[in-house]
C-alpha cells in the first residue's frame, strides 16, 4: 500500500484547507522559482526520467510529448491546454484534483508552460463540472493575488497567464483536437491529424494538450525527483496513479495507489472487497468504458498497469474500474455503453456516425434476446469495420466494449436468445 508520505495530493478528499494557505503548508508551492531557474531542457529532461504516461488514457510519455514543442518561437505564441473535460464513464479522478487540490494543478500549468515555451496555459473543464470550476478558479484568483501566476509568475521572471474555459458538457470535446476547435469557439469537431497539435495546434499555434492529472503531479516530481517518481510501479509503467472504483465493491472510492498495485490489493485495501466476496465478481472494466471487459476469474491476479492489462487486450486508460458482480445484465451494462457513444458521435465520419446507431441497435435486441445467434459475428465484424476506421478514437471507444462482450460473454448472449425463442426468458429488456 502507497504510504501517506509518498502521495501527491495530500487533500483528495477534502478533508483539509483546499485554499492556497493549506496548499503550501503541505509544500505546494515551494521553490518554484527554483525549479524554473533550472531551466526548459533540464524540467524535460526529469520528465523524461520520472516515466510519467500521460494520465488521460492514452499513458502516452509526457516528457517525451512536451519534446515534440519547438525549442525556438518563429514568431507563434505557444500553448498548454489542460484537458479537464473529464466525462468518460466511470471516469471521476480529475474532479477531485480540482475540487479539493487545485492548487497542484495551478502549479503545474505554470512549470509544465515555461518548459514549452508558453506564457498561457487553457483550461478547459467540463461542461457539468459546476463547483469545480469554481474551486479551481477561486484558486487561480488566488494565485494571481499572491504573485505566483501573472507577471513575473512567482518571481521567476516568467509572465505567465492561466485562463479557465468551461465547455458545454460534450463528450468529444475530451478529444484533444476537438477541443482545441471548441476552446476557438467552433462546433467540437475532431480534426485529422496531422498536423499535430505541437505543430499547429490552438489558433494554428503549437500546442500541448495534457489531461489534468498528468500536470498536477509535476512540481512534486520535480521538487522530490524522477527516481523518487519511477520507484513505483513495473519498469515502464511509473508512478504513483489515481484509481477511481465504482459499480459493486464495499466502498467505491477514488484512491492514489501505486502504479502496478495487484486489482486484489486495491480492492480489498481501499473498497472493502468486492460486494458478496470475490466469487460474486463477474466482469471489470479496469480504465474507463472505452476498454474491453475482463471476467472476473481473470482479474484476480491482475496487475494494475498499461502493459498488463493491454496484454489482457484491454487496457489501464484513465484508471476508472468498473465492477459488475453477478448481479449484473452484463449485455444491458454494454448495451448502455453504446448508447452513449452513439449519442456523443460527432457524427463527421460515416463509420462512427452509422456504425455507432447500427451497434446500438443490434445491441438493443441481444439485450431482449430478440435477435439471431448470427447477428452476433454481424455485430463483431461492424465493430471491426469501425475500429481504427474513423477521425478520432471514439470509434475504438464504441467498438472495445462491444468486443469485449462477445469475446468473454458469447454464452450469456447466446443463452438469452435461446431463451427468449423457448419462453424461458428473464432478461431485463432495453428500455
Ligand atoms: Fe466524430 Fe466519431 Fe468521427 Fe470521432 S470518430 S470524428 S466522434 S464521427
Amino acid at each position: 500500500m502507497l504510504e501517506d508520505k509518498d502521495r501527491i495530493f495530500t487533500n483528495i478528499y477534502g478533508m483539509h484547507d483546499r485554499t492556497l494557505r493549506g496548499a503550501q503548508a503541505r509544500g505546494h508551492w515551494d521553490g518554484t522559482a527554483g525549479i524554473i531557474e533550472k531551466g526548459r531542457d533540464w524540467i524535460v529532461d526529469q520528465m523524461k526520467a520520472s516515466g510519467l504516461r500521460g494520465r488521460g488514457g492514452a499513458g502516452f510519455p509526457t516528457g517525451l510529448k512536451w519534446s515534440f514543442m519547438p525549442k525556438e518561437s518563429d514568431g507563434r505564441p505557444a500553448y498548454l491546454v489542460v484537458n479537464a473535460d473529464e466525462s468518460e464513464p466511470g471516469t471521476c479522478k480529475d474532479r477531485e484534483i480540482m475540487r479539493h487540490d487545485p492548487h497542484t494543478l495551478v502549479e503545474g500549468c505554470l512549470i509544465a508552460s515555461f518548459a514549452m515555451n508558453a506564457h498561457a496555459c487553457y483550461i478547459y473543464i467540463r461542461g457539468e463540472y459546476i463547483r469545480e470550476k469554481e474551486a479551481l478558479q477561486a484558486a487561480i484568483d488566488e494565485a494571481y493575488d499572491a504573485g505566483l501566476v501573472g507577471k513575473n509568475a512567482a518571481d521567476s521572471g516568467w509572465d505567465f497567464d492561466i485562463y479557465l474555459h468551461h465547455g458545454a458538457g460534450a463528450y468529444i470535446c475530451g478529444e484533444e483536437t476537438a477541443l482545441l476547435e471548441s476552446l476557438e469557439g467552433k462546433k467540437g469537431m475532431p480534426r485529422m491529424k496531422p498536423p499535430f497539435p505541437a505543430g499547429a495546434g490552438l489558433y494554428g499555434c503549437p500546442t500541448t494538450v495534457n489531461n489534468v492529472e498528468s500536470i498536477a503531479v509535476v512540481p512534486t516530481i520535480l521538487r522530490r525527483g524522477p527516481e523518487w517518481f519511477a520507484g513505483f510501479g513495473r519498469p515502464n509503467n511509473a508512478g504513483t496513479k489515481l484509481f477511481a472504483i465504482s459499480g459493486r465493491v464495499n466502498h467505491p472510492c477514488v484512491v492514489e495507489e501505486a502504479m502496478s498495485i495487484s486489482f486484489e490489493e486495491l480492492i480489498e485495501t481501499h473498497c472493502g472487497g468486492i460486494r458478496g466476496g470475490w466469487d460474486n465478481l463477474k466482469a471489470v472494466i479496469p480504465g474507463g468504458s472505452s476498454v474491453p471487459c475482463i471476467p472476473g476469474k481473470d482479474m484476480r491476479g491482475a496487475i494494475m498497469d498499461f502493459d498488463y492489462l493491454r496484454e489482457q487486450r484491454s487496457g489501464l486508460g484513465t484508471a476508472a474500474v468498473i465492477v459488475m458482480d453477478q448481479s449484473t445484465d452484463i449485455i444491458k451494462a454494454i448495451w448502455r455503453l453504446s448508447k452513449f457513444y452513439k449519442h456523443e458521435s460527432c457524427g463527421q465520419c460515416t463509420p462512427c456516425r452509422e456504425g455507432t446507431g447500427w451497434m446500438m441497435r443490434v445491441m438493443d435486441r441481444l439485450v431482449t434476446g430478440e435477435a439471431e445467434v448470427e447477428e452476433i459475428d454481424m455485430l463483431l465484424d461492424v465493430t471491426k469495420q469501425v475500429e481504427g476506421h474513423t477521425i478520432c478514437a471514439l470509434g475504438d471507444a464504441a467498438a472495445w466494449p462491444i468486443q469485449g462482450l462477445i469475446r468473454h460473454f458469447r454464452d450469456e448472449i447466446e443463452d438469452r436468445i435461446k431463451h427468449k425463442r423457448t419462453g424461458r426468458v428473464s432478461a431485463v429488456a432495453a428500455e
